[in-house]
């Protein structure tokens, strides 16, 4: 099947309380631009370099989510456009995305990433050390950031239950964390769930879903 009609199939079934990130990495601009003419205007890439190319190619209404990790050192590549950053994990991050940001005169937008996988590929934080950074004086002190929400990846396996455990411990995280709530943190999003198991996710709570070979088929490395 077409971009478009994967778009519109996987559209179909989402709530309408769940957004859909169209995860384009590895794909070229004419495949985002057939996703893009079908309506999809959110795009996520995991390489910087690689978002900030497509974003200047690219119609400027596009947003654009970074969804891969981040070193410190890129962020500047794209703190210009970036519209929300999924993987923020450590506290010295999020000082460099507040640095940033402010030299664009720009609040910035991230979700910390919680590790709730079993695998030590997955990065991500516990959830008593995203506490600890949202509650410290020195996270109110970044004026050009917003926590807006929890990102999270589930183990790569075909056991559902245990990816359902997993997507469950990410929402009730999010639960406890939104308690806290200051200038730059409101907590309302949660992000979980990609091709494999995007309908899980929402079962458990997810409220932004990262679909990437489901719209633009299988992704070739080489
Ligand atoms: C690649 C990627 C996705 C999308 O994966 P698909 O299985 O192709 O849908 C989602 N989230 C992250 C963080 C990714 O790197």
């Amino acid at each position: 099947m077409s971009i478009s009609e994967n778009l519109k199939n996987i559209k179909s079934i989402l709530p309408n309380h769940v957004t859909l990130v169209a995860v384009s990495k590895t794909k070229p601009v004419s495949d985002i631009m057939e996703a893009y003419n079908a309506g999809q205007r959110i795009f996520g890439e995991n390489k910087i370099q690689e978002m900030a190319e497509k974003h200047e190619l690219m119609p400027k209404e596009i947003q654009w989510h970074m969804i891969g990790h981040v070193q410190r050192n890129k962020v500047k590549y794209m703190a210009e456009f970036v519209s929300l950053i999924h993987g923020v994990d450590n506290f010295k991050l999020l000082q460099e995305i507040n640095k940033q940001a402010k030299k664009h005169d720009r609040i910035i937008d991230c979700l910390l990433q919680i590790k709730i996988a079993s695998e030590d590929s997955k990065f991500g934080m516990t959830q008593s050390e995203a506490e600890a950074i949202l509650q410290s004086e020195d996270f109110s002190e970044l004026k050009n950031i917003r926590v807006t929400g929890v990102m999270g990846m589930a183990t790569f396996t075909e056991d559902e239950n245990q990816v359902k455990a997993e997507f469950s411990t990410l929402k009730s995280v999010f639960e406890s964390l939104k308690n806290i709530e200051n200038e730059n943190c409101k907590l309302q999003t949660i992000s979980m769930g990609m091709s494999g198991d995007y309908q899980l996710a929402i079962d458990s709570g997810s409220t932004m879903v990262r679909v990437g070979s489901s719209i633009f088929g299988e992704r070739n490395y080489n």
